[in-house]
This record gives structure tokens, C-alpha cells and sequence, in this order.
């Protein structure tokens, strides 16, 4: 929601504003435009956050157009220290970044923690940077000539991030960028803002240079002014399907390198001989862990021959036990990120009444332990979904898990090969020849064996095929070092004294 005038509390008072970051310092906003970020679990607003004007994206962009030469001329020994040390920072820091992070997304505190370590584990990898952006070297390939190659930064980078994971997603890529030499603009979602701002600040005590890291708050107007400068050389976008697809789309018209990660649906197929123990603590964990706003949440659960019968009983008593409540008790599942995103997600239990799927669990009948007006919307499951339903075919982003029933394993493959999204999938089974073989035939990015959420650690990349992603670069990991510089070539000639004089053909010997 944008508003034009700042949101006040129930008592008319002005509600504090969350800044822009720009050259090392705090930049209240002067478009006149906010959007109001709530406290999900309390339903109510808590803070205005500015969206950025023309002006203030182009003072974003030039300021860390101006940073860089320094930045990337800095040796590699000091901008390595400075890494170190806001990876401490950020490690000491975390319980502080972990309360902020809750307050506006909403998830459980270990959750949040859970977050933070998964971006450290990334930060831990840039620290390492200079392994990692070694060139190669081959001597006297003519006579007195080398030729070499440097991996150098691109420039001013942009990276735009969603709401569901407001430290990781952006820790995904700030630390390998700027390590490596980079000066980053990181376009937050309006919806859980104060989390980069927090890391812009631990990153300055560290020793960063004012300039390399900016956080430019701001709705459309924003990335489209990122996406159309033409100082800035690449886009890194995390979000849904439709928005990955126009980034990827404009930011190639306009000639820059770009990774765009879009939405997910995924799927654990469970074969008969699997231990459905496991799979019904893993469903819980994979369907319901941060409300289901994960892009690698498991929101299908493909049950071969007899396996629903069993599992869908078990599945159900577990949810039972689930509490869910305020994110800064000790609950196991928050609410949903705002009203309006809850409301949509209630309204799938509706579709599925109407197409003829059985809800085992409603999610609207819930008991929370927290403030009446925040967005609850409970673990829900819904057996035998029709394959045309909405339910199956669209990206729900909450604690919604479907159960589909097929009769043998390839039609489990089949079904899940024939999807639209392509970011996780899992198999559940005992059979290693069965996982062996579904790791070869299945057309998924990334792939569990009796692990629900295989996210890859930080040293593999991490990223999908098909409407899962646009571009050619994972995030992270080796693919995320190529991503954030580029080859130069150089061929050398130093003569020694007994150089020969002209010679206008190619070098012979
Ligand atoms: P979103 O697409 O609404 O927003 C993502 C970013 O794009 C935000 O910064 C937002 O301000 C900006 N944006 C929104 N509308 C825009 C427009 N019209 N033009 C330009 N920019 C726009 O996504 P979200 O709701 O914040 O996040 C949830 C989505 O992200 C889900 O679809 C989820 O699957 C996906 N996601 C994917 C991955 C992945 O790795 N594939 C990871 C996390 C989240």
C-alpha cells in the first residue's frame, strides 16, 4: 500500500520513519510518498517507510558510482579485514537483528535466527574471496610475451530483494559483490525494511567506506529507476514469477547482467517404502516452518499407491500439537506478513471446497496465542486436490499443504516435471536406486533425499529451473563470484635486452 501523507498511530501521532541509506548515513525521504510496515502479529502499523523519489535514486546510484574506483582499488588484505569484521559484528548482533526481523515479517525468533546464520554462512564464503577470484597465468606464449587474466568487478550493482527472507535473501549477494570489489544499491521490499538498514550499520562500524553499501527504499519507482540507469551494470532480483520475469526482460534490453529468481511450487513424492515417520515431521517442518513463506516450503505432497491413507492421519495429529502465535513467544508458527496477503491465502480453503478437495485441517478455525487483530491464518492441509484446482496450479506462499494421490511413481515424476516452476523438489523413500534414478529424471533445480528443504549450503548455488528463474546465474556460491565480476584478458610483451627490432607479422616463435 502507498500512502501520501506519513500513517499515524491510534492516537494521531506520526509514526517514525525508516530511512534510505545513502553515503554512510541515514536519508529521511522527501518524495512525500511512504508505505506503512506493520508489526504482523500485532496487526497494527508500526512505522512509515519512505519510497524513494527520482532525486533520491539518482543521489543513491551516483553516490555509489563515485565510491567505487577506492572501493575497488582497495587492497584485497583490507577489504578482506573489514569482511571479518562485519561478519563478528553481525554474529555478536544477531538476537538485536532477530527481534527487528520478527517485528515486521512476523516469523518465530528462532526462525529468524535461523535466517540470519543461513546469510552468515554466506558472508563466511565472501571472506574467502580472494581464492576465489584468482586469474590464470600462462607464460611466454610468444617470445617475451604473457598472457593473464583478472576477474574484476562490474561497478555499481543492483539487488532487489523480497519480503519472505529480508536478511538472507539480500546476504545471498551483497557479501560476494562487495567483497570482490563491487559497490552495491540493495532495494529492500517495502514491507520489512529496517533489517538492511540495521546491516548498513554494522558494515560502516566495520569499516566500510561510505558509498559501497546503499539501501534505497522504495516501491516500482525504484527498481525501474535501477533497472533504467545506465550506471548501474547488473540487477539481482529475488521475488514472484511475474516481477522476476519483467526484471530479467528490461534489465537485458537494457543491457546488463542479470539473475532473477521468481516463484516456486514444490513437491515431495513419497513412495510406499519410505519412512513415514520422517515424512510427516518433514511435511510439517517443510509445509509450515515460517508460515509457508518460503520459496522452498513443500506446499504439494504426492502420495504414491496407499501412502495418503497413512500419512494423511499423522500429518493431521502433528498439526494438532503446532502452536501459533506471536513470533516473540515461544510459539512454533507467526502470522502472515499483512492482511491483505492473509486474506488471500484463507481464500484458497474456499476454492478447495468449491472444486471438491477435502480440508483435513482449516487454518481460518485456528487458536492463537496473540493480539486478536494480527493476520493468523493456521497450518491448514487439503487432501485429494484436483489437478486443476487453484490450489495445486498456483503459488498459495502459506501454511497450505495438498496432498495428490497417483498410483506409481513415474506419474508422481510426470506430474511434477509437467509444472510450471522448477526451484526444489524432494523424494522420500528407502530404495537408493529410486533416488538415484530420481535425481537424474526429475527437472528441478534443487533436490532432497529424504531431506524436505534442500537448500544448498553456501559453497553450491542456489536456484531453480524454469519460471523458478530468468538468467544464467544462480545466486551464491561459485556461480555467485562469476556473477559479480567479469574476465580481462591481457597479453603482455616485457622484451629482454636482446629484443630484435621491428617486426610487423605475428609473433612466429
Ligand atoms: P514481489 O515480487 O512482490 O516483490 C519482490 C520485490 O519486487 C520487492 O522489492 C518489491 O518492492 C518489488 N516489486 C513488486 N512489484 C513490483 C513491480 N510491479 N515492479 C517492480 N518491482 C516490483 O515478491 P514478494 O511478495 O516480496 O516475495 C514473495 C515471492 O518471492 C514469492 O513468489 C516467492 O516464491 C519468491 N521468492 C523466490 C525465491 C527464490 O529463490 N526463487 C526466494 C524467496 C522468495
Amino acid at each position: 500500500m502507498t500512502t501520501t501523507a506519513p500513517t499515524t498511530d491510534s492516537t494521531g501521532t506520526a509514526l517514525p520513519e525508516i530511512t534510505h541509506w545513502i553515503d554512510g548515513q541515514r536519508v529521511a525521504g522527501t518524495s512525500g510518498r511512504t508505505s506503512p510496515v506493520f508489526d504482523p502479529a500485532l496487526g497494527v502499523a508500526t512505522k512509515n517507510v519512505a519510497l524513494a523519489s527520482q532525486d533520491e535514486i539518482d543521489r543513491a546510484i551516483a553516490s555509489a558510482k563515485k565510491a567505487f574506483p577506492a572501493w575497488r582499488d582497495m587492497s584485497i588484505t583490507k577489504r578482506q579485514q573489514i569482511m571479518f569484521r562485519f561478519r563478528e559484528l553481525v554474529n555478536e548482533r544477531k538476537d538485536e537483528l532477530a527481534q527487528i526481523l520478527t517485528a515486521e515479517h512476523g516469523k518465530v525468533v528462532s526462525d529468524s535466527l535461523g535466517e540470519i546464520q543461513r546469510g552468515l554462512e554466506v558472508l563466511e564464503l565472501a571472506t574467502g574471496f580472494p581464492h576465489l577470484i584468482k586469474g590464470e597465468f600462462s607464460q611466454q606464449v610468444s617470445t617475451g610475451v604473457d598472457v593473464y587474466s583478472t576477474k574484476s568487478p562490474l561497478g555499481v550493482v543492483g539487488i532487489i530483494s523480497p519480503f519472505n527472507f529480508p536478511v538472507m535473501v539480500p546476504m545471498w549477494f551483497f557479501p560476494i559483490a562487495i567483497a570482490v570489489g563491487n559497490t552495491v544499491v540493495l532495494k529492500p521490499s517495502e514491507k520489512d525494511p529496517s533489517s538492511s538498514i540495521f546491516l548498513a550499520e554494522l558494515f560502516q562500524e566495520a569499516g566500510l567506506p561510505d558509498g559501497v553499501f546503499t539501501v534505497l527504499q522504495g516501491d516500482k519507482l525504484a527498481v525501474d529507476g535501477l533497472l533504467n540507469s545506465p550506471d548501474v551494470a547488473s540487477i539481482s532480483f529475488v521475488g514472484s514469477t511475474p516481477i522476476a520475469k519483467y526484471i530479467y526482460e528490461t534489465a537485458a534490453k537494457n543491457g546488463k547482467r542479470v539473475q532473477a529468481l521468481g516463484g516456486a511450487k514444490n513437491h515431495m513424492l513419497v513412495l510406499p517404502d519410505a519412512d513415514l515417520e520422517l515424512v510427516a515431521d518433514s511435511a510439517i517442518n517443510a509445509g509450515f516452518g515460517s508460515a509457508g513463506e518460503r520459496c522452498m516450503a513443500i506446499s504439494v505432497l504426492v502420495a504414491v499407491g496407499d501412502v495418503a491413507d497413512k500419512v494423511v492421519p499423522m500429518i493431521k495429529e502433528r498439526m494438532a500439537k503446532l502452536v501459533v502465535g506471536d513470533g516473540r513467544r515461544s510459539c512454533d508458527m507467526g502470522p502472515l506478513v499483512t492482511r491483505q496477503h492473509r486474506d488471500k491465502v484463507a481464500s484458497y480453503v474456499d476454492i478447495a471446497l468449491e472444486d471438491g478437495a477435502e480440508v483435513v485441517v482449516d487454518g481460518r478455525e485456528v487458536a492463537v496465542d496473540g493480539e486478536k487483530d494480527g493476520f493468523w491464518f493456521g497450518p491448514t492441509l487439503i487432501d485429494r486436490v484436483p489437478l486443476t484446482s487453484r490450489v495445486y496450479t498456483e503459488e498459495i506462499f502459506g501454511p497450505v499443504l495438498s496432498v495428490v494421490r497417483v498410483d506409481t511413481y513415474e506419474e508422481g515424476v510426470e506430474l511434477i516435471n509437467s509444472g510450471a516452476f522448477g526451484n526444489g523438489t524432494a523424494i522420500f523413500t528407502n530404495d537408493g536406486g529410486a533416488a538415484r534414478r530420481f535425481q537424474n529424471e526429475i527437472e528441478v533445480g534443487m533436490i532432497g533425499i529424504n531431506v524436505p528443504i534442500p537448500v544448498p549450503v553456501a559453497y553450491y548455488s542456489f536456484g531453480g529451473f524454469k519460471d523458478s528463474i530468468f538468467g544464467d546465474s544462480k545466486a551464491y556460491g561459485l556461480q555467485g563470484f562469476h556473477f559479480f565480476t567479469r574476465e580481462k584478458a591481457i597479453t603482455s610483451r616485457w622484451s629482454d635486452p636482446s629484443y630484435g627490432g621491428i617486426n610487423l607479422g605475428f609473433p612466429q616463435a
